[in-house]
């Protein structure tokens, strides 16, 4: 199997979750995730990372954010000339992910502050710095994830895990 191959079923994986999937393209990613453990673990990973975000906010691996993030951006180019409709969210995130990155380093010294009023170990401070920057990612997330609900009738992920 090429390279495409794998990339193609991780895209329709995220596409799965965020907007729903054409029967052709369900029908194909359901037989590679048959056949390749590697993106079928993916695929699984996904499910959880998402339910945990449904029921409750759970801090989620940093790396998962992260890619997940990466995902939303990826839609985001794609829909943008599709759907006018969402371009104000894609703006929105856009402009909190911009003003988060403006904002590092003053964020950062007030959990440095808080730091030294409260005697809080650094990485107990480097861990919450980590999770601030995950909140935009995850509001983006959470909207489209709201958004997939009202257009898909019952999405995959939805049932219960084996
Ligand atoms: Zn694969």
């Amino acid at each position: 199997m090429s390279e495409n191959v794998h990339d193609r079923a991780l895209q329709l994986v995220a596409k799965g979750r965020v907007e729903g999937l054409e029967d052709s393209e369900r029908d194909w990613l359901t037989a590679h995730l048959q056949d390749c453990e590697f993106c079928n673990e993916h695929a699984r990973r996904t499910d959880r990372a998402l339910r945990l975000l449904r029921t409750a906010a759970i801090p989620v691996p940093a790396d998962l954010a992260s890619r997940t993030q990466f995902r939303v951006r990826l839609r985001a180019m794609e829909m943008r000339e599709r759907e006018p409709k969402r371009r104000m969210l894609w703006l929105a995130c856009a402009a909190s992910w911009i003003f988060g990155i403006a904002s590092a380093p003053y964020v950062w010294r007030v959990f440095e502050w808080f730091g030294q009023l409260t005697g809080a170990p650094k990485l107990a401070l480097e861990i919450a710095f980590g999770l601030w920057w995950t909140i935009p990612a995850l509001f983006a997330v959470i909207v489209l994830l709201l958004e997939g609900a009202r257009h898909s009738d019952e999405p995959a992920w939805v049932k219960p895990e084996r």
